[in-house]
């Protein structure tokens, strides 16, 4: 067997499983997202109680072909032909699992936490570290309750060095963790107030967060940090380092920038040594000073350490979706290989259903532990379950194991410029393409041949973001409320399909569009959930049938029209959605009108009626909440009539994202989630992190100018500067949707993390802002709105609200897609 092969009898007696098993499958993956399954046959499904119902996720995880399950106590499971193992805590049996593995190897572990630069920390670690050890690390960030024990699991007899990072956010969790990743070597990365809502104060946070090192023989740690936590770690043997008090073992006494490096100066053993570190920024600058106190705390010299420090290389967790040449559209994950991000990153092309076909782009990969036959076996495995349609392989080792790849059409490459001089023969052509290679295969040249040409004006859209909104809001619903997600007006300006995969994926229930044209889009993307039109026009109705999207019925006129229409059709029971005004005054039957309503309805086998809804016109306001009531009530009483006369049960849904969380007793069957999913909630404060922004608009500097007193700038010479001063130019206009209303010193731009006015009128493609007050060179990005320069403050300054900065973001801006 192989190291990490376990049969099912004795996972059931590690975890203290009940049941009877059906035969003695072996098992080899552990199994917790039911939507993820690529290894069915050695799989064990966890049914972690989350969100969703555990019955849903074990059905769907079944459907996939996995047969060994573990689940919790109650309601029986049939499952045919599968094992059950049933357990009191289904996330305790996958720890306990993964703490037995861990427990069978006896190699060195390095384990990391703090509040930030965790992840960092560990993969420069790796950096570092990999010419000497085989190393076995988290993937990503998998550092939670659930993210260790799936990382832990990993290790096998060839790795003679972990590496993992834990994080927390509660009292309680992190004896769990260390219990699993047992680490030899603690690591302390920065400390700051990330979590401390979860805590009594920071002491507990703290010695919460220590414990993960109760077992260490060897501590790093910042000395400052841990001034008043020298009764707590007196029985550990520390390497501390520090920039303020010389009793640290490394002594960091001098700072200087010389080009693009940061170079530093510390004693250490009596000692001057040195380092050059090549980022300027300071979360980095400490990150790398906690590596550089750990390769000295290993016993590497100063000059070893010092040569190895200055290869670091950034850390890119994010997978970049964009638009790329011939109507592809590009995945970019071009810095870091192995088989755990090669399997996200094919999860997330998978989700991408814009153009049936798919295709990879693969480097060898490195460092993977294990031999290579068995590494390109599993690797086209893989590829095999993830329904590649076109692999391009790139390296010496996949050239040589080419035979192991069942793709209809593939492509091998012994090296990145093979591969470039042979792009055109390629033929790209409206494909999902996913480039993913090893730092050294240098595939950003690829991506740069493949990806559209893009003006340095690009809006980024987070969508780790959008789905950390989402469960927000979802958190905030009743059990069995639906949600609809607002896609309308190319989601809020941030984007059609990409939005809308995302989503899908994630299980929203509807989708809602303005005009029957965006839902055409939608399906043409591959997406199939059912789409709610607005306002669909009787000229689009054979669009709209045609492509199966559900129109809302607003009016009797409208009514008329489309059961003529369907009624020439021959189709029955065609699905609609029925709006009631109830005091916005916008569209929808008004209350008075709902006899004649039900008439029309009874006994209409046209159509179906999917849901009645009706639109709150000011939920988000206090001052309003009487007349909000009001609108709860009306709705409540014309939905019942209706639901009455038709004598079956239909979706009833009133809420906008402000009603959401301002009016729980409003949510009926469904919610309408809008501007909320892509950060903003005038309900919610700007400062609570609850939600986060989803998109960030970024120009750049073409021109830096020094101004002499008196001169003017732009049209109408509108721009003044009585006493001089220096200004740039933006690559950014009004045909951009940077409004002329921001002109003169009304809006205010984000340069390298200074906040500056604009000077003079905006121009149709650019405008200029004043930077006497900032260093600045042509080429600087600039910030127009993110989430520290917010666009809410944005729709303050020129008298209007975020909604419309957002959706007058212009098409010519390029839209960036990022995950992590
Ligand atoms: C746009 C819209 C919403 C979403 O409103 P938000 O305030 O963005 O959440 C909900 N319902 C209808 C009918 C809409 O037109």
């Amino acid at each position: 067997m192989l190291s990490n092969q376990y049969t099912i009898q004795e996972v059931k007696q590690i975890i203290n499983a009940e049941c009877d098993l059906i035969n003695d499958d072996i098992i080899s993956v552990l199994l917790t997202d039911s939507r993820r399954i690529s290894t069915a046959s050695e799989g064990l499904f966890f049914a972690l109680s989350g969100r969703r119902n555990g019955h849903e996720f074990i059905a769907e995880a079944y459907a996939a072909g996995v047969r060994n399950f573990v689940v919790k106590q109650g309601p029986e499971i049939k499952l045919t032909d599968a094992n059950c193992l049933i357990v009191v805590d289904v996330l305790a049996a996958l720890q306990a699992l993964a703490q037995h593995h861990r427990n069978r190897f006896n190699l060195e572990v390095i384990g990391i936490t703090g509040s930030n630069g965790k992840t960092i920390v560990k993969e420069w670690l790796y950096q570092l570290l990999m010419a000497d050890k085989n190393i076995v690390r988290n993937p990503k960030s998998y550092n939670s309750q659930i993210g260790v024990p799936l990382s832990v699991w990993q290790i096998n007899d060839r790795n003679n060095l972990g590496i993992f990072e834990a994080g927390i956010s509660l009292p309680g969790e992190m004896d769990k963790l260390e219990a699993i990743i047992k680490p030899s070597i603690g690591v302390l990365t920065h400390l700051g107030p990330a979590h401390d809502e979860g805590f009594a104060n920071t002491r507990e946070k703290v010695l919460e967060k220590l414990k993960l090192f109760k077992n260490c023989k060897l501590l790093i740690h910042n000395y400052d940090q841990l001034v008043d936590y020298k009764k707590d770690i007196a029985a550990l043997n520390c390497f501390t380092w520090s920039k303020n008090f010389k009793q640290a073992d490394l002594y960091v006494f001098s700072e200087t920038v010389i080009k693009k490096n940061y170079y530093l100066r510390a004693k250490f053993k009596e000692k001057e040594i040195e380092c050059l570190i090549p980022f300027l920024d300071q979360a980095s600058i400490e990150n790398a000073i906690v590596c550089w106190a750990t390769l000295l705390a290993l016993g590497y010299s100063a000059v070893e350490a010092d040569k190895r420090l200055e290869h670091l290389n950034a850390v890119s967790m994010r997978l970049e979706l964009k638009t790329g040449i011939n109507d592809c559209s590009i995945i970019d994950d071009s810095y870091n290989s192995d088989i755990q991000s090669l399997e996200i990153a094919l999860n997330f092309l998978n989700q991408q259903n814009q153009h049936q076909k798919k295709t990879l782009v693969l480097s060898d990969i490195f460092q993977s532990g294990l031999q290579e036959d068995v590494l390109y076996k599993q690797v086209a495995e893989l590829i095999k379950s993830k329904k590649i349609d076109k692999f391009i392989g790139v390296g010496e080792a996949l050239v040589k194991h080419q035979e192991y790849f069942d793709v209809s059409e593939k492509f091998f490459y012994t090296d990145t410029t093979e591969l470039l001089n042979h792009l055109l023969n390629l033929n790209f052509k409206g494909e999902t393409i996913l480039i993913k290679g090893s730092r050294s295969f240098e595939f950003e040249k690829v991506s740069r041949a493949l990806v559209q040409k893009t003006h340095e004006t690009v809006m980024e859209i987070n969508l780790n973001a959008l789905l950390n909104n989402l469960n927000y809001y979802k958190s905030k619903l009743k059990p069995g409320v639906k949600v609809m997600a607002m896609v309308k007006a190319f989601s809020y300006g941030s984007g059609t399909f990409e939005l809308a995969n995302m989503l899908q994926y994630n299980k929203v229930d509807y989708l809602a569009v303005a005009y029957t044209d965006e839902g055409v889009s939608l399906r043409q993307a591959g997406i199939n959930l059912p789409v709610m039109v607005l306002n669909a026009e009787q000229s689009a109705f054979d669009k709209l049938t045609e492509y199966k999207l559900e129109p809302v019925i607003y009016s009797f006129g409208l009514f008329d029209d489309f059961i003529k229409y369907v009624q020439q059709t021959d189709v029955a029971n065609y699905p609609v959605h029925l709006k009631i005004d109830t005091g916005m005054h916008r569209l929808g039957f008004e209350p008075f009108d709902v006899e004649v309503l039900c008439d029309l309805l009874e006994d209409n086998k046209y159509i179906r009626i999917q849901s009645i809804f009706s639109h709150l016109a000011a939920s988000e306001a206090a001052e309003h909440d009487d007349f909000t009531g009001k609108q709860i009530s009306r709705f409540e009483k014309a939905a019942k009539k209706i639901e009455k006369c038709l004598g079956y049960k239909v979706i009833k849904h009133l809420s906008n994202t402000s009603g959401i969380t301002r009016w729980p007793s409003a949510q009926f069957d469904m919610v309408r989630l809008g501007i909320g999913l892509y950060g903003i909630d005038s309900a919610v404060s700007a400062t609570d992190t609850a939600l986060q922004p989803i998109t960030s608009l970024k120009t750049s500097i073409s021109q830096v100018k020094k101004i002499v007193a008196g001169d003017t700038i732009g049209y109408g010479r509108n721009g003044v500067m009585a006493k001089g001063g220096r200004i740039a130019t933006v690559r950014i206009g009004y045909a951009d949707g940077y409004l002329r209303a921001f002109g003169n010193g009304v809006g205010k731009m984000m340069v390298n993390g200074v906040v500056v006015p604009t000077i003079g009128n905006i121009s149709m493609d650019m405008c200029m802002i004043d930077v006497s007050t900032v260093e600045v060179k042509e080429g600087d990005e600039v910030i127009v709105f993110n989430d520290q320069h917010r666009i809410e403050e944005l729709a303050t300054q020129i008298g209007t609200i975020p909604y419309e900065i957002l959706t007058n973001i212009s098409q010519r801006v390029k839209r960036v897609y990022f995950y992590e």
